[in-house]
């Protein structure tokens, strides 16, 4: 029997299987396309043929599909009573409530459940600074975790089995917005003829300098918690001002508005609701709620 087994072998299975041999576990993999398990094989894991065989392989199944729907239609095909006894980890990605009926169909059919959220590319896994996200039976994480590590430091959220991928989507949510917001301007910059590359570094210095600006996550989260957000500096007037300058130059410049618009609107919402001489940090109170 093997210690582990792996099912989903995209860039990041593949990644996570590398991982684990390196750990020197025993792996059974299965895909799909079965082809893209050679070079494991090569390298010392096991192929199933089935996925009925692949969980049969390990006390241990980690899922590492493109969401949950595929995850289904992967254990639809093992009989009910093959996972009985069996630790299911799901790391696909998908929305908490999906998480969340994935754990209840495993305790359905008595197998036991942990959801993640890997927190960084394929190429980073088991490599310093990854870590994954983990939620669900404290028990199973504390028994799963030295297993686990060699794919990046295990980080437990507590038992609600949507909470880690609500992080993850929590977290991709800066980074997306992040990155639409570095193309934005770079587009801006471009419709006025100017060289994207003149201006891309200073941007991605601004990036990194965020920290620096705001202060650690923890004064962050007091002032959030406790809802004060003295605005000396930057106030939400000043701020929604320069929003609503961007707007009108990307819309003169014939550059797409919506993300600049949407940033403008939090601005005037908060505006509107009598915070404008707080900090910036009072758009909190608009975004926790859905706008009427
Ligand atoms: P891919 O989408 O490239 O891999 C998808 C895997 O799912 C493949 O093994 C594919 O099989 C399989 N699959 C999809 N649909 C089905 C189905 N209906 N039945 C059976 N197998 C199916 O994703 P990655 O490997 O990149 O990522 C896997 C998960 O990890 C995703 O949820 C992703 O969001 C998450 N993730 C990925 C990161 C990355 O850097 N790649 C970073 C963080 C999280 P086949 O090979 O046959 O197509």
């Amino acid at each position: 029997m093997s210690d582990v087994t792996m099912i989903g072998l995209g860039p990041m299975g593949q990644a996570m299987t590398w991982a684990l041999l390196s750990g020197g576990n025993t792996v059974t993999v299965w895909n799909r396309t079965a082809s893209r398990a050679d070079p494991l094989r090569t390298a010392g894991a096991t192929l199933a043929t089935s996925p009925a065989e692949a969980v049969q392989a390990s006390p241990v199944i980690v899922l590492s599909l493109t969401d949950h729907a595929a995850g289904d239609a992967v254990l639809d095909q093992v009989p009910a009573p093959a996972l009985r006894g069996k630790v299911l980890v799901n790391l696909s990605s998908d929305t908490p409530d999906r998480s969340r009926r994935s754990a209840r169909r495993a305790a359905g059919v008595g197998a036991q459940f942990l959801t993640g959220g890997v927190m960084v590319p394929a190429p980073m896994i088991g490599r310093p600074g990854a870590f994954v996200y983990y939620s669900g039976s404290g028990q199973v994480f504390d028994d799963l975790a030295p297993l686990l590590e060699p794919i990046g430091e295990a980080r437990y959220l507590g038992a609600d089995p949507g909470l880690a991928q609500l992080f993850y989507q929590a977290s991709l949510l800066v980074f997306l917005t992040s990155l639409s917001g570095l193309l934005n301007a770079a587009a801006l910059i471009s419709a006025a003829g100017a060289p994207t590359r003149d201006f891309l570094p200073d941007a991605l210095q601004l990036l990194t300098g965020i920290p620096a600006m705001i202060g650690t996550g923890e004064e962050l989260s007091t002032q959030l918690e406790t809802a004060e957000h003295p605005g000396d500096l930057s106030n939400a007037v000043m701020m929604g001002a320069t929003a609503e300058h961007i707007v009108r130059t990307a819309q003169s410049s014939g550059v797409d508005s919506e993300l600049p618009e949407a940033v403008l609107s939090h601005y005037q919402r908060t505006i509107a609701a009598g915070l404008g001489g707080q900090n910036w940090t009072a758009l909190y109170e608009i975004l926790r709620r859905t706008p009427f």
